[in-house]
């Protein structure tokens, strides 16, 4: 509550650092002293003497109310016990939903993990805490504080509602090409804000895509982003970005790069905010994964790559055969023609073609193709919130459901065909059931 705002009824008080000194009827005392100080002579008794009380009148606190619920928080953050409040599960640990007590904004508390840890805090998660710290805009994830409590240390964020691997799996809600438009520029402006002040995100994919739940998007998870010097060409490591989103020179071993690596992952989400699968979804090795792009892309050339052959695993990965470019016949009608432009120039195999994010956010496909580009508000309207983790347990439920359906109905066609095959001499009734149901049995025991 805020302190009392003086009113002109308050003007005998005064106030000095929240304690009031009040003089008590002096005002009337004094008329009175006038008056007879006018009427009377020398000789009149001495007018009555003031008389200054001190009146202490203490400023009530704000007492903060906290929710019944929230009592027994042993922490200032509470959370669901148990799995429940688990919206995510990375790297690093988990990250739980949580909720202040006092404030009641809700929080992402990203715990961080440190067994196995001999040297103390990790120093990923210090990089991680630095970098956040130095960030502020919309469209990155911002770093409230750093708490730790009973032994465990947390990275405490804003709580973003959805994640866009969450989004893009829900079973029923779509995004239109307007709102399509919206999420990628956003996305592109957080990664220009980025590259601009030097910093290289490197695990650019749709899970560490955050999205509110007035369709704000944010970039999140910079367990592996670095500051990189935009002068110099300096050696980094190549083994970074999920492998799904990694461009074809960090898949060769290039290790002095910029970031046109950022801009290719970008490219692989854009792709994914149109058709809703990865563009590139290999095996988890390398050369699979050269091999998913080439299939999409075309196998590179000296003339469309001159750098190529200088690239330290060059020689051991070079593609058995040319492979044609087929882009255009698998993507050319699943998005505008201007997405089109844009994305084949942002999948250029040599990363000095790539656009800037800068570019990209100039590009026509933002500036003057309609539709114009369009909040998604709608997603106040979602029941639930819609991480990539729980996009995971509902295909799991799915996938369980799947396989009880198709168990009973392999048990149904079996019996059927138990009963067809039963000559007329086994229709004694019961006999034929049993061993019908015992077939199913040893033919699941065995399948
Ligand atoms: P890790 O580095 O361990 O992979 P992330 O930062 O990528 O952890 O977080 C893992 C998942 O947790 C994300 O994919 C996202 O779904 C969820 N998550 C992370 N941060 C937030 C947040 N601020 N608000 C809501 N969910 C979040």
């Amino acid at each position: 509550m805020p302190p009392p705002i003086a009113k002109p009824s308050d003007a005998d008080n005064t106030t000095k650092s929240g304690v009031s000194f009040t003089i008590k009827g002096a005002a009337g005392k004094a008329e009175a002293a006038v008056a007879a100080t006018k009427s009377s002579k020398s000789s009149d008794p001495p007018p009555p003497r003031m008389v200054k009380e001190l009146v202490i009148r203490r400023r009530m606190k704000h007492r903060p109310e906290v929710l019944p619920e929230h009592v027994m928080s042993e922490s200032v953050y509470y959370r669901k016990t148990g799995n429940e409040s688990v919206v995510g599960s990375g790297t690093y640990g988990k990250v739980y939903k949580a909720i202040h007590v006092y404030t009641r904004n809700e929080v992402a508390l990203k715990k961080i993990r440190m067994e196995g840890e001999k040297d103390g805090f990790p120093v990923t998660a210090i990089r991680e805490i630095k970098l956040l710290q130095s960030l502020n805009h919309v469209n990155v994830v911002a770093l409230q504080e750093v708490m730790v409590e009973s032994n465990d240390c947390y990275m405490i964020f804003e709580y973003l509602q959805h994640d866009l691997t969450g989004l893009l799996n829900h079973p029923t809600f779509a995004l239109s090409s307007a709102h399509k438009k919206h999420l990628a520029r956003q996305l592109f402006e957080g990664l220009d804000y980025l590259h601009r002040r030097g910093v290289l995100h490197r695990d650019i994919k749709a899970a560490n895509i955050l999205v509110s739940k007035t369709g704000q998007l944010k970039l999140a998870d910079f367990g592996l982003a670095r500051f990189y010097n935009k002068n110099r060409k300096v050696d980094y490591t190549n083994r970074v970005i999920t492998i799904w989103y990694r461009s074809p020179e960090l898949l060769l071993g290039e290790t002095q790069y910029g970031p046109s690596v950022d801009i290719w992952s970008a490219a692989c989400v854009m792709v994914e905010i149109f058709t809703r699968h990865a563009i590139f979804p290999g095996d988890g090795g390398e050369i699979n994964q050269l091999d998913k792009i080439y299939n999409v892309l075309g196998t590179p050339s000296r003339s469309t790559w001159p750098g190529m052959t200088d690239l330290q695993w060059y020689e051991l990965l070079r593609p058995a055969f040319k492979v044609p470019n087929s882009f255009a016949d698998k993507y050319r009608d699943k998005v505008t023609s201007a997405a089109f432009e844009l994305l084949e120039a942002m999948f250029a195999y040599d990363p000095d073609s790539r656009p800037t994010a800068g570019d990209v956010l100039e590009h026509p496909y933002f500036t003057t193709e309609e539709p114009a580009a369009k909040q998604v508000f709608e997603l106040e309207g979602l029941e639930g919130d819609w991480h990539e983790f729980e996009s995971k347990a509902l295909r799991k439920e799915r996938d369980r459901e799947e396989r009880k359906r198709r168990e009973k109905e392999k048990e149904k066609t079996q019996g059927s065909e138990t009963i067809g095959e039963k000559r007329p001499a086994d229709m004694v009734a019961g006999k034929v059931d049993e061993r019908g149901s015992k077939r199913a049995k040893t033919a699941d025991m065995q399948g």
